[in-house]
């Protein structure tokens, strides 16, 4: 594929050959004429671990830098990096690659790219390798991607891909790799709907970058063919490349796995806490972990184990490695929690800090399964590591990367994370235990089985397996599990991008509705023309009615023609063409005045300004870590669900409502700006898209602001000129809708008014009630209560006493067979025959059977301690005379029945049993 892509007159001019890998097959340049394989694992094991091919070596930090600044120096603009949550997208959670940053609409080439040539350092989070973390000495959940990009149309070009090979090839001679060792393998690149020829960069069996060219799109009537889909040449072809930061300091540094090359001060920190003796220059160790790597790092997730094990003590007894089985097993063991959790730690100290919440849900999902992980790990080392201890040290070594100032927001939730972790296991293990004791000695769990144990009850499968043992059930556990887990959380770009399954407008051809409602927000009333009828619906040349859209519901009104008007129920949107829902159909070419029900419209309009002002506040008071999850906009009320780590308490709310009427009072401009997407995102940054990502280059922004800004949004709401319009905004309640969202309902104008005034009706109603004044409710409410409750003891004091009344009145019972029998029918509630039947039978010889007046038949059967007889046994022979039934102890039985007929026949019957049996 893309064969002829490949013959660049940079290979030709600078003497590289083209040659077929001996071991897979691919074709690849090099410009040493005797390489036999594409360099990449497994074709090659890595040569580089304590021989590295460059004469200097250089952390991640001067790395970055000593990337950036050769891109710099060639012209290429440097950005800062995006976060690792893409709020900037809706199509997947977290950023995999450092093209994300320009997806969809750069690449799409609908919005000019913010510099071109570009250079950036992206951190990245990739979750399909998790389980995979610390055992193969080169995975990672977090890294960071160094990607030059360019951007070039036909009559723009930057650069493509002479230039490209010829800066990485300068690149990494730069930074003192023998440039002999240096393979670029052909590797036809296919992804999100795109697609183009690509070389990887390959040294010494390791992947330091891939080269994209990205130049064709997918597009069912294209004619290039790649793998069975059809591709159309892109306007815009995008240089895409991708060099690995921790890779390339790997190669240079050679060390045995790229965690003690990446994070070697946090290692050191968790080998000391362990007292673990970690000894990389000792030779033989440093050649123990080398062959290790080589094997677990360059083959299949499936290889791993005694297998694995059995590999390595071969390799090592081959170069006279000396060393115990059992204590190789024990060192990787321990190594590979310490390697994770360097790993987590990282990843974790980057999603707190760009934002990320805990929930079930979407990336709080993902962050919640990263935490857990990193707790089991600390928990497997036994010793006194903690989990925010290592974040901490993470966010100061990585405080290039990881905002300081986060520290304190990062351990908050953390805390409640750890907490919420050991409660959830307490519980889980109980609810788990329970479900294993059902089933069957000798059977295993199915995978799924092991899902649900984690979702539903958070225990992970090592537990499960832990617990299983007890039950002599059997539990297999994927090796790829957390990467399963992962995968249904998080959304692929892959099936969401290219063709959108748009549902085409039955009144597509119309032009689009021209929307009054933004060019003059104030006006009620307008005048238009039907250019679109059937029964019950029109479409206006324009139109003032506001269509349902971005949580706010659809203004109501009314349509009104010569000779007749026209309720409006309900208008939507499809493409552009507003569609008004009426009762009725009017003719088109007919003129049409309209009417919007204007006390609605207002309603709406304060409470959508009033969520954009409540937003702005729950951030200043919770935390910028806080995203709109949803909202809902309504005539009474609306309402707002923001991600958060706990419950909001009181004050913060009181603190939210307070800030809120603060902006109200300041009479801020409330502004509409029509901007282009990179402008908006350059000025307000990605909290724009709190209600979503717009798909349009041109984006409506509604911007409170004074001179600081306060809050900016991509909204295309209806919303007030100025704060003040907003009127009083209350909050009413608040909710937690699920773990890590919560719910703030509240109201603006009158609607406040009107909530303000039901609330003191009701107060005013208790005080009447209580015949006191409101300020004196309280402790009125206070003693009335207090009283209550002393009342409820002395009855039940009174209700003691009556008892032993009431027994003394029944004894003496009937002589038979030697017990005293006493039998009733007694005028009394269940509790106090109980307590009265209990009473009788406090003393030896005796048997006690009552039944209660009226139409429920309750029953009280009660013997002497040492009397050998089962009451609830006896108790439910006899209530079946009143249709019923009962349980309780040996000693004293209750129930009864709905037949009071058989009331008598009951106990008689009671009584012949009891005789029986003695
Ligand atoms: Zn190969
Ligand atoms: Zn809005």
């Amino acid at each position: 594929m893309f064969e002829e892509e490949y013959r660049l007159d940079y290979f030709k001019d600078n003497g590289f050959v083209r040659k077929e890998c001996m071991e897979c097959g691919s074709y690849f340049w090099t410009l040493d004429e005797e390489m036999k394989t594409c360099q990449d694992a497994p074709c090659t094991e890595f040569d580089f671990i304590g021989d590295p091919p460059a004469d200097r070596s250089l952390d991640v930090d001067e790395m970055r830098e000593f990337f950036i600044d050769f891109f710099a120096d060639r012209g290429h603009t440097p950005l800062d990096r995006y976060p690792v949550v893409a709020r900037w997208r809706d199509d997947v959670l977290l950023v995999h690659a450092s093209i994300y940053d320009f997806q969809p609409h750069v690449t799409s080439g609908q919005v000019p790219p913010p510099a071109n040539p570009l250079v950036v350092s992206q951190p990245c989070i990739r979750l399909p390798d998790v389980d995979e973390v610390g055992r193969t000495g080169k995975h990672q959940t977090a890294f960071e991607m160094l990607g030059h990009h360019s951007f070039n149309r036909e009559d723009d070009l930057v650069y493509w891909k002479e230039e490209t090979v010829e800066y990485c090839h300068e690149f990494l001679k730069d930074l003192g790799i023998d440039e002999e060792l240096i393979a670029y393998k052909e590797h036809p690149w296919i992804g999100g709907g795109n697609a183009g020829p690509s070389l990887e960069v390959n040294v010494q069996g390791l992947e330091v970058s891939t080269l994209v060219f990205m130049n064709l799109e997918k597009d069912i009537g294209g004619e290039i063919d790649l793998d069975g889909e059809r591709y159309i040449p892109l306007d815009l072809n995008v240089v895409d490349t991708g060099y690995g930061l921790e890779r390339l300091t790997w190669v240079t540094e050679g060390s045995p796995t790229i965690y003690d090359s990446v994070y070697p001060d946090m290692i050191g920190y968790i080998i000391e806490m362990l007292g673990f003796d970690h000894p990389l220059d000792d030779e033989d160790y440093f050649t123990m972990l080398r062959e290790y790597t080589n094997l677990a790092g360059t083959s299949d997730k499936d290889y791993r184990d005694e297998k694995l094990l059995d590999d390595l003590m071969d390799k090592l007894s081959d170069q006279n490695v000396d060393m115990e089985r059992q204590w190789v097993t024990e060192k990787l063991s321990t190594l590979r929690s310490i390697y994770t959790l360097a790993d987590h730690s990282y990843t974790i100290a980057l999603m707190l800090s760009d934002g990320i919440v805990p929930s079930n849900v979407e990336e709080g999902y993902l962050v919640r399964m990263m935490i857990r992980r990193a707790l089991r790990q600390v928990e497997r080392l036994e010793k006194d590591l903690s989990l925010k201890c290592l974040v901490e040290k993470q966010m100061d070594i990585h405080s290039s990367i990881i905002e300081k100032g986060k520290k304190s927001l990062v351990f908050e939730i953390l805390d409640e994370e750890v907490e919420k972790y050991y409660k959830t296991v307490e519980k889980g293990k109980r609810m788990v235990k329970r479900e294993l004791q059902d089933m069957g000695s000798g059977e295993s769990l199915s995978t799924d089985k092991l899902i649900d144990f984690y979702d539903t009850h958070g225990i992970h499968p090592t537990i499960v397996k832990e617990l299983s043992e007890e039950f002599d059930i059997k539990v297999n556990i994927p090796a790829d599990f957390n990467a399963m887990l992962a995968e249904m959380h998080e959304k692929s770009s892959e099936d969401t991008v290219v063709e959108s399954d748009k549902v085409i407008s039955e009144w597509e051809g119309l032009p689009e509705t021209d929307p009054l409602y933004y060019h003059n927000p104030n006006a009620r009333t307008f005048d238009s023309v039907v250019i679109g009828s059937k029964e019950g619906e029109v479409i206006l040349d324009r139109t003032l009615f506001y269509p349902e859209g971005g949580g706010q519901p659809a203004d109501h009104g009314v349509l009104i023609t010569e000779d007749s008007s026209y309720p409006v129920n309900h208008v939507r949107k499809e493409d552009g063409i507003i569609i008004h829902e009426i009762e009725g159909e009017i003719e088109e070419g007919e003129p049409v005045k309209g009417k919007v029900d204007w006390d609605r419209r207002i309603a709406l309009t304060r409470h959508h300004s009033a969520t954009h002002i409540i937003m702005s506040a729950a951030r200043e008071v919770l935390g910028d870590h806080v995203w709109q999850k949803g909202a809902k906009k309504d005539v009474d009320s609306a309402r707002l669900d923001l991600s958060h780590f706990r419950r909001i308490s009181r004050k913060e709310i009181k603190d939210i409502e307070r800030i809120a009427n603060q902006r109200v009072l300041e009479d801020i401009p409330v502004k509409k700006e029509e901007l282009t997407r990179d402008e908006a995102e350059k000025r307000f940054g990605f909290k724009l898209y709190q209600g979503g990502v717009p798909e349009s280059d041109i984006i409506r922004v509604v911007h409170i602001s004074d001179v600081e800004d306060y809050d900016a949004q991509a909204c295309g709401g209806t919303h007030v000129n100025s704060t003040s319009e907003v009127g009083p905004i209350k909050v009413l309640s608040t909710q937690r809708i699920q773990d890590g969202v919560e719910r703030l309902t509240y109201s603006a104008g009158m609607a406040t008014v009107e909530h303000v005034q039901h609330q003191e009706d009701l107060l005013k109603e208790t005080a009447s009630k209580f015949n006191v004044d409101l300020e004196d409710l309280p402790d009125t409410a206070e003693r009335f209560f207090t009283e209550w409750k002393q009342r409820g003891k002395e009855i039940e004091k009174l209700k003691k006493y009556r008892s032993i009344a009431m027994a003394e009145e029944l004894l003496p019972g009937e002589e038979s067979n030697g017990l005293e029998i006493v039998m009733d029918v007694v005028d009394m509630g269940s509790k106090e025959m109980l307590a009265t039947a209990e009473r009788i039978s406090s003393e030896e010889g005796r048997v006690v059977l009552l039944a209660s007046e009226g139409d429920n038949v309750d029953l009280v059967f009660s013997r002497s301690d040492e009397l050998d007889l089962n009451m609830v046994e006896i108790l439910n022979e006899s209530a079946k005379e009143v249709h019923g039934g009962g349980g309780g102890s040996p000693k004293t039985a209750q129930g009864g029945g709905s037949n009071p007929e058989g009331r008598k026949k009951a106990l008689e019957k009671a009584k012949e049993l009891v005789l029986k049996r003695i």
